[in-house]
């Protein structure tokens, strides 16, 4: 049957699908929307409401990548608290109950779980200080996790930290401050520009997703660099991507924000055999020029044409 991938339309899924294939594997994209690329197996199903084919591609499954989810810390109300609950808590909870316990499952969790740590780097074992709605309904899909482990089921529990490349999402500060700063406005920043944040490259997250696959590993672990970057590097790798002067807006965070955030990497270089590593200049490049491909070239972003190699 192959690999089931959740959330296969998403920024994370696309990446995944597409790795996954190149290495020959046969996937089924799983997700509610439809992928940009419609190529391969494609399940065009919601994971809470739809029916039986959701059912027996899982029960099918020879591994499932779970990605699908309501993403993002900031939004509020309960709209989105629904949401959440929703997208998050119940469809994991029907994918860990029809997925067989032999059959590996990979849950994408968050960072967001920690809370945020001003120094250290958080470690699995760390307690977890979930800030708001999203770090909360995380949790509660970690429970579950560990609900099927007790039961004996292969489970790993992946918390992915500040993921940034091609496609990302459009609520994603990077992605937001690349628009902003293409239009000629200033990005805003909340909270200050000494913030820090570990970013990782989605490629990377990719390939630690399929080598903890490949290795069989269960349990939980961190997907990071184990390296923080300040909100104000990440700024000035806009501005050299685009080669702009990015005029720049503090503004209040939320309270549901770390302020900082930061890897402790240590399991997943044992599991993987490496840590990924942030060119900063080169993902944020890379990050532009996909977000910018296609529209009429603008005078205030003469740096893009290279930028795509
Ligand atoms: P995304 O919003 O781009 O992708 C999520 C996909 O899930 C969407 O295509 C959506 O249509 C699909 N989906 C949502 N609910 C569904 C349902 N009920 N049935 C079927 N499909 C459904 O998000 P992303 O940034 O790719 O994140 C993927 C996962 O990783 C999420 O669980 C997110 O919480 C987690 N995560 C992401 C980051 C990051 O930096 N992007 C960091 C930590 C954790």
């Amino acid at each position: 049957m192959g690999v089931v991938v959740t959330g296969a339309a998403g920024f994370l899924g696309r990446h995944l699908v597409a790795l996954l294939r190149r290495r020959g594997v046969d996937v089924v994209a799983l997700d509610q929307r439809k992928p940009a690329d419609s190529r391969g197996t494609l399940l065009l199903a919601d994971l809470v409401s739809g029916g039986e084919p959701v059912g027996a591609a899982l029960r099918a499954a020879d591994a499932v990548v779970h990605l699908a989810g309501c993403p993002g810390v900031r939004g509020r109300g309960p709209a989105v608290d629904s949401a959440r609950w929703r997208d998050n808590v119940l469809a994991s909870r029907r994918v860990l109950a029809e997925v067989p316990l032999r059959v590996p499952v990979l849950v994408a969790s968050s960072s967001s779980v920690y809370g945020g740590s001003a120094a250290a780097p958080c470690a699995e074992a760390d307690p977890l200080r979930p800030l708001g709605a999203y770090a909360r309904s995380k949790v509660a899909v970690e429970r579950l996790c560990e609900q099927r482990a007790a039961r004996g089921g292969l489970v790993t529990v992946v918390r992915p930290f500040t993921v940034a490349g091609e496609g990302q999402r459009p609520d994603m500060a990077l992605a937001r401050w690349i628009a902003a700063a293409a239009a000629g406005r200033a990005v805003e920043v909340y909270g200050s520009l000494s913030r820090t944040r570990d970013v990782t490259d989605v490629r990377d997250v990719a390939r630690c997703l399929v080598a903890l696959l490949e290795r069989g590993t269960t349990g939980t672990v961190n997907v990071g660099t184990g390296v923080g970057h300040s909100l104000g590097a990440l700024v000035a790798a806009v501005g050299r991507a685009l080669d702009v002067d990015v005029p720049v807006r503090v503004v209040p965070a939320s309270d549901v924000e770390p302020p900082d955030t930061l890897a402790d990497v240590r399991r997943l270089a044992r599991l993987v055999g490496d840590v990924p590593r942030t060119d900063l200049d080169d993902l944020v490049a890379r990050q532009a020029a996909a977000a910018l491909a296609g529209r009429r070239p603008s005078r205030t972003v003469p740096a893009l044409a290279g930028a795509a190699s």
